[in-house]
């Protein structure tokens, strides 16, 4: 649809202040003006195969294009989203929109087997919303394969409430898609309490993948992770890879997965299309699914 240049979208150039509260109202002001304004975009960052950098999938994140601000970072508005409940909407238009992208991918190259999609969920999704319903719907409307979409779910926000979070996961795991807990290794899971729940991969916090190739104790967690994770017969995905060595001390520890600037920041869809392009040109034109082959 045309980017909305209606008049409710005009909007008085107040020059933000800072780190107070009127800065703050502002914000959430232009927040909620943001969706009918088509302000938001996806931005698409590859996951690929350890070594030989073969294209998986793509995590989608959100970006706002801010009218005076600029590009506008997740961590400067999911917060405030979260407060307000606009992140309800907004999680709304990321996975409708994920899932449409990932369809038309599908179209525009017919070879590719498999090719998902990881969006984020929220906490409140999590805790408050019909996450479920809105996924059956969402993957009804765009024909989506179920499999091919991957729900990341922080740790935090799982183990937060582990009860209602293994039902959750029951939910989804009937709707047919893939679940990840994200940010693994900061949130405290109880061993006990992982072990039940219906999970596909764990992604390793970049924290760690950061500070390993220093630190004995980072490359420690990361062992135990990507033990842990073959105990229960997940995948391991390392996120935050931006060295080769980080890489290959990843590869020598059995990780298979991974994703970081070392293969590419977040970009926007033209250069994702890019890509799966140059991806079929040097004859990889056959990505294998991410599930079952760590
Ligand atoms: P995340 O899901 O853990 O995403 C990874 C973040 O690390 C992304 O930041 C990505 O740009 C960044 N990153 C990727 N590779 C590297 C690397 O090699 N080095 C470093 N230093 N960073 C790397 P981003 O896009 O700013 O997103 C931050 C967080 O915001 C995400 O963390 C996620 O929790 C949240 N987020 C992003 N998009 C969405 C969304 O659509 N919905 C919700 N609810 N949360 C989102
Ligand atoms: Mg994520
Ligand atoms: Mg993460
Ligand atoms: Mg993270």
């Amino acid at each position: 649809e045309a980017k909305s240049q209606g008049k409710s979208c005009a909007r008085l150039f107040a020059p933000y202040m800072r780190e107070n509260a009127s800065s703050r109202l502002q914000l959430e002001r232009d927040l909620r003006q943001a969706l009918e304004c088509n302000e938001f975009e996806l931005n698409f960052q590859p996951l690929v195969r350890l070594p030989t950098r073969d294209l998986v999938g793509f995590e989608a994140l959100i970006r706002w294009r801010h009218p005076q601000m600029g590009m506008v970072l997740p961590a400067n508005f999911i917060e405030l989203a979260e407060e307000t409940g606009l992140i309800v909407p907004i999680s709304l238009w990321v996975l409708r929109q994920a899932c449409r992208q990932q369809v038309q991918w599908k179209r525009q190259f017919p070879d590719l087997r498999c090719l998902k999609i990881s969006i984020n969920v929220s906490r409140r999704q999590v805790m408050h919303s019909d996450l479920t319903a809105d996924l059956a719907e969402v993957i009804a409307e765009t024909g989506i394969a179920p499999r091919e979409l991957k729900l990341e779910i922080s740790e935090s926000t799982i183990m937060e409430d582990a009860e209602h979070g293994i039902g959750l996961l029951n939910d989804l795991r009937r709707l047919g898609v893939e679940v990840a807990i994200d940010d693994f290794g900061t949130g405290f899971s109880s061993l006990s309490c992982l072990h039940r729940l219906p999970l596909d991969s764990l992604k390793i916090d970049q924290s760690f993948v950061g500070t390993m190739a220093s630190s004995r104790e980072s490359r420690m967690i990361v062992g135990t992770i990507i033990a842990l994770a073959e105990q229960l017969g997940l995948d391991v995905v390392a996120e935050g890879i931006e060295t080769e060595l980080q890489q290959n001390l990843l590869s020598e520890m059995g990780c298979v997965l991974g994703q970081g600037f070392l293969y590419s920041p977040p970009v926007a869809i033209g250069d994702a299309d890019a890509m799966l392009r140059k991806q079929f040109a040097a004859g990889n034109s056959l990505p294998l699914p991410v599930t079952g082959f760590a």
